[in-house]
C-alpha cells in the first residue's frame, strides 16, 4: 500500500514499493505508480479522492483534493508526474472522482469561491461550490478527455452511509484504495 499523509497540499509522491510508514508519506496528498498489485490508498471525509488511470501501460494515480488541493493545482501535479515517469498522456488517462461534499452542502466564503469563479453559485457573501464539478473542470483544462470522466452522484454529508467532517465533525474517514491487478 501507498498513500500520503494529506496536508492539503500538492505533492504527489512516485512509489513503486509498499510504504513502510503506515500513515503514509509526510507532507503529500496522494501517490502515483506504475507497479502492478501496488494498492494506493486516501482517506477523505468530504474532501473528494481522486482516481487517474491508463489501462494500457497500467498506471495510476490517487488524490486527495480538497478546495485548497485543487486550488493549489494538485491534479496538475499528479498528471505531469504520471506523463514524466509513466509516459502517460492526458489523453490517455480515466478520472474518477468519488464520493464527496457537493454543491448542495459546500457552503464557502468569498476567498474560496475567488479561486472557483465557474464552479461557484451564490453571493455576495454566500457562495456554494461544486467540487467534483471544478476538478471536472481542471481536468479537462488539462487535457483530460470529458468522455472519460466519471464524478460519483454522493455528496457525503447528505448521505449519510458515509462520514462527513462537515456534518459531525468526525474523526473517521472513507478509504479508497486503488490498484491495477498483477497479472
Ligand atoms: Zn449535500
Amino acid at each position: 500500500m501507498g498513500g500520503g499523509q494529506q496536508v492539503h497540499g500538492r505533492r504527489v509522491l512516485w512509489t513503486r514499493r509498499p510504504s513502510k510508514n503506515p500513515e503514509g508519506a509526510p507532507g503529500t496528498d496522494g501517490a502515483a505508480t506504475d507497479r502492478r498489485g501496488l494498492a494506493l490508498r486516501v482517506f477523505t471525509a468530504d474532501c473528494a479522492p481522486v482516481l487517474l488511470a491508463d489501462g494500457r501501460k497500467r498506471a495510476l494515480a490517487l488524490v486527495h483534493a480538497g478546495w485548497r488541493g485543487a486550488a493549489n493545482g494538485i491534479l496538475g501535479r499528479a498528471v505531469k508526474l504520471l506523463e514524466r515517469k509513466a509516459g502517460v498522456g492526458p489523453k490517455d488517462l480515466w478520472m474518477v472522482v468519488g464520493p464527496c461534499i457537493h454543491q448542495c452542502c459546500y457552503e464557502v466564503g468569498g476567498d474560496v469561491a475567488r479561486c472557483f469563479p465557474r464552479n461557484t453559485t451564490g453571493g455576495p457573501d454566500k457562495f456554494f461550490l461544486d467540487l467534483p464539478g471544478a476538478l471536472a473542470e481542471q481536468a479537462k483544462v488539462l487535457g483530460v478527455s470529458p468522455r472519460k470522466i466519471f464524478l460519483a452522484p454522493h455528496c457525503t454529508v447528505c448521505d449519510r452511509r458515509f462520514f462527513s467532517f462537515r456534518r459531525e465533525k468526525t474523526e473517521s474517514r472513507q478509504a479508497a484504495v486503488a490498484a491495477f491487478r498483477q497479472l
